[in-house]
């Protein structure tokens, strides 16, 4: 018989002390009486042993009474065992506790026995699964979004070129509407290569093959090309174009990528023309003593501050209904964000609804 007890006394002893779940064993008062190796570790009880009669609410949560739902107190009160999860912000873990109630020869409850598992790992696996499932979700929104606009955004120069060359084969046609067709064809055209030219760029971008070619550039002659390409598209639209820099700045020569740093340029002052109606479009440059900031600011429609970050995402438009007000296939802003970041600079912006937005971005002096 004291064999038998002895097994059992050190079965159980052996148990607790090697079980990896923290387990404190608690009086009728909530007061934890004994806690093992584990529950030591995790519940950071070093010196509890040492320090007993510690009510577990007050050395858990710091109040004066078990916080409203705790399952400890259904568990003393009535001998009903209970399970819950809860984030203890000062050990900085998720726990899922286990209440047990402790009974005597009577079944009369004269305590409680906490098991408690860290399940913080469980739950950060739980976070990215849910994260990736929404992202998993959002991207698929976002690429039948984007084939829309692919589909229509090729679509529509398409028939714009076929069209209009069937419309030139008409033998009686004046000279003045040839020239009209002629011109839409080349737009068409136009638009379809810049298309053409997003899709390479990105999937150049997406497979890692974009390399740098570095020369020196006269940043003056940069911006006076800029404005001179854009300046008869500004004055169709009755905007004032205006080039902070062509007249009154001395000289500055940089060494960076040339047809990157057009193309950044250039797709925010495409953007800048289409999202505004009236007004102007300011474009310049100010030196700092590490990097070259440029800046493309217009007085047109705005961006809203909830769209301001997810426009620099591929295939991102300021509105992905399907009924879209402007053309473009929403890879611009990201392909300069790529290439900005390539160069070693950053991309950000001002914007007020229906008042205008500025763009800025870096790229390092060399
Ligand atoms: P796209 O112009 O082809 O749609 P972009 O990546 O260049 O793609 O721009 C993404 C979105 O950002 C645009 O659809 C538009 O909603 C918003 N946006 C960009 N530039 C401006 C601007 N200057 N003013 C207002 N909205 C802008």
């Amino acid at each position: 018989a004291e064999e038998a007890v002895y097994r059992s006394h050190k079965d159980w002893e052996d148990t607790f002390e090697t079980i990896t779940d923290a387990i404190t064993i608690h009086d009728s008062n909530y007061n934890i009486i004994r806690t093992n190796k584990a529950g030591k570790e995790l519940l950071n009880l070093p010196e509890l042993e040492k320090n007993l009669k510690l009510k577990c609410y007050t050395y858990y949560h710091g109040t004066e009474k078990p916080p409203a739902g705790c399952p400890s107190c259904n568990c003393i009160k009535d001998g009903m065992s209970g399970i819950f999860e809860i984030f203890e912000t000062h050990l900085n873990r998720y726990l899922e506790i286990r209440a047990i109630p402790r009974l005597n020869n009577n079944k009369q409850v004269v305590g409680l026995i906490h098991v408690v598992r860290d399940i913080s790992e469980h739950k950060r696996f739980e976070f990215e699964l849910i994260n990736a499932k929404e992202k998993a979700e959002e991207n698929d929104k976002l690429k039948s979004a984007f084939l829309a606009n692919m589909s229509h955004e090729i679509r529509t120069p398409m028939n714009g070129i076929l069209g209009f060359a069937g419309l030139l084969k008409n033998q009686k046609l004046s000279i003045d509407d040839q020239q009209t067709y002629i011109e839409i064809i080349e737009k068409s055209g136009q638009r379809l290569l810049s298309t053409i030219n997003d899709i390479v760029e990105i999937s150049k971008i997406e497979s890692g093959q974009l390399v740098i070619h570095n020369k020196k550039i006269n940043l003056n002659n940069v911006f006076k090309e800029l404005f001179d390409f854009f300046k008869p598209e500004a004055n169709k639209k009755s905007i004032e174009l205006i080039c902070d820099n062509v007249q009154n700045k001395s000289e500055l020569i940089i060494e960076t990528d040339l047809t990157k740093l057009n193309q950044i340029i250039t797709n925010l002052l495409i953007n800048a023309l289409k999202f505004t109606e009236t007004g102007s479009i300011t474009f310049g440059y100010k030196l700092n003593e590490q990097f070259v900031e440029f800046f493309v600011k217009d007085t047109g429609i705005g961006i809203a501050p909830e769209n301001q970050e997810i426009i620099f995402e591929r295939f991102r438009q300021g509105s992905i209904s399907l009924t879209r007000d402007y053309e473009g296939s929403g890879l611009g802003l990201s392909i300069s964000k790529a290439f900005i970041e390539l160069l070693g600079g950053k991309i950000w912006l001002k914007s007020e609804l229906n008042a205008g937005t500025t763009f800025y971005f870096t790229i390092p002096i060399k």
